[in-house]
C-alpha cells in the first residue's frame, strides 16, 4: 500500500535593512526567531553606529519580527507571495532617501 507522504512548505522570506538609518540598538536581532541577524562587528554606518545585518538569509521566514520591533522602521519584510513591484517600491525609496541624505 501507498503511504502518504507530508510535504512541508516552508515559507521563504527576505529583509531589506536601511542600515544608515539603523541605530544598532540590536532589538531586531534579539527577536529573530531564527538567529539570522546580527550587528556588524567590523564597520559602522555614516553615523557610527554598529548596523544590523542579515548573516543567514536563507532561512529568513518573512515572520516581520524584526521589523515590527525597530523603533526606526529600518526593516522592510518580503514574503513568498510579495509582488515583484513592492519590492522595486521599497528599494527605490530607500536609494531616494540615501540619495537625499548626501546632498
Ligand atoms: S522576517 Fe523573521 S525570520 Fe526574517 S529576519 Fe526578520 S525576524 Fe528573522
Ligand atoms: S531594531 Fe532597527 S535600529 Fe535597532 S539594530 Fe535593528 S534595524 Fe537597527
Amino acid at each position: 500500500m501507498f503511504q502518504k507522504k507530508k510535504i512541508m512548505i516552508k515559507k521563504k522570506g527576505a529583509i531589506i535593512i536601511d542600515k544608515e538609518r539603523c541605530k544598532g540598538c540590536g532589538l531586531c536581532v534579539h527577536a529573530c526567531p531564527m538567529k539570522t541577524l546580527e550587528n556588524a562587528t567590523d564597520t559602522v554606518n555614516q553615523k557610527g553606529y554598529q548596523y544590523a545585518q542579515q548573516i543567514l538569509p536563507n532561512y529568513c521566514v518573512g515572520c516581520a519580527s524584526c521589523a515590527t520591533v525597530c523603533p526606526d522602521a529600518c526593516i522592510s519584510v518580503y514574503r513568498g507571495d510579495s509582488n515583484l513591484a513592492e519590492i522595486i517600491k521599497d528599494c527605490v525609496r530607500i536609494i531616494y532617501l540615501k540619495v537625499k541624505r548626501e546632498i
